[in-house]
């Protein structure tokens, strides 16, 4: 295996344990892709992270239209929306999904997440959607989240959790945790009353200054 496909297995299986070690997902819940070449690296199916080893990220074609993998293990069972989300806009090089607590409430709840916060434009636009139900693992829920997705790299899976893409690993993963505590803001200040929603003309002044805004990378950090 070349350096570089066994680094980014690496580091799918480092964000694994980091998500399920910050609380943002536990036990074998979850899953996290990354494209390599015309690849998709994806987790394994039901295999705790703790255990998890490089040479059991599966790997599937994003060429073919089938559902052949390369690998000793099973892939994830949500390997269709993976694939899905990654062949819907060549800036995404990497998909996370977790069933974290307050997205996955919103989710139990069906309610999509308005502009309560400007870093709401971190997914897009002016809200992050929550896709209709459909039973994991279905072509059904992979066309759901499209839909949800459409000018958005994130949306919640209504009872289930949430989906996020990135161009990278490191940035998926940032954008998971951010939209975990923009759910719990949400949820929270819903409790509260008196919510105030940001007006479509500021989300536009937002959504321009987020064109050069978010989690910088080692190599644009030092342009
Ligand atoms: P996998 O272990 O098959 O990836 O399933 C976890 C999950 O979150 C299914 O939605
Ligand atoms: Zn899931």
């Amino acid at each position: 295996m070349n350096v570089i496909e066994l680094k980014i297995r690496e580091k799918i299986i480092a964000l694994c344990k980091q998500m399920n070690a910050t609380g943002l997902n536990q036990g074998t819940s979850g899953n996290i892709s990354a494209v390599y070449e015309n690849q998709m690296l994806i987790t394994p199916s039901g295999i705790p992270y703790d255990d998890m080893q490089p040479e059991q990220i599966a790997s599937i074609s994003l060429e073919q239209q089938g559902d052949d993998y390369q690998g000793p293990c099973k892939p994830s069972s949500e390997w269709q929306f993976h694939r899905a989300i990654l062949k819907s806009n060549s800036a995404f090089g990497a998909v996370v999904h977790t069933h974290s607590n307050y997205a996955t409430v919103l989710s139990i709840a069906r309610q999509s997440i308005p502009a309560c916060h400007y870093m709401i434009a971190a997914f897009g636009g002016n809200s992050v959607r929550c896709a209709d139900y459909a039973t994991f693992g279905t072509n059904e829920l992979s066309e759901n989240i499209l839909e949800a997705m459409q000018d958005r790299s994130a949306c919640l899976m209504a009872n289930h959790g949430m989906v996020v893409a990135g161009d990278n690993l490191d940035k998926a993963m940032w954008a998971a945790v951010e939209l975990e505590a923009l759910s719990r803001q949400y949820y929270e200040a819903r409790l509260l009353g008196g919510m105030v929603v940001l007006p479509k003309s500021e989300m536009d002044v937002v959504l321009e200054k987020f064109k050069s805004y978010g989690l910088q990378s080692e190599d644009e950090a030092a342009e």
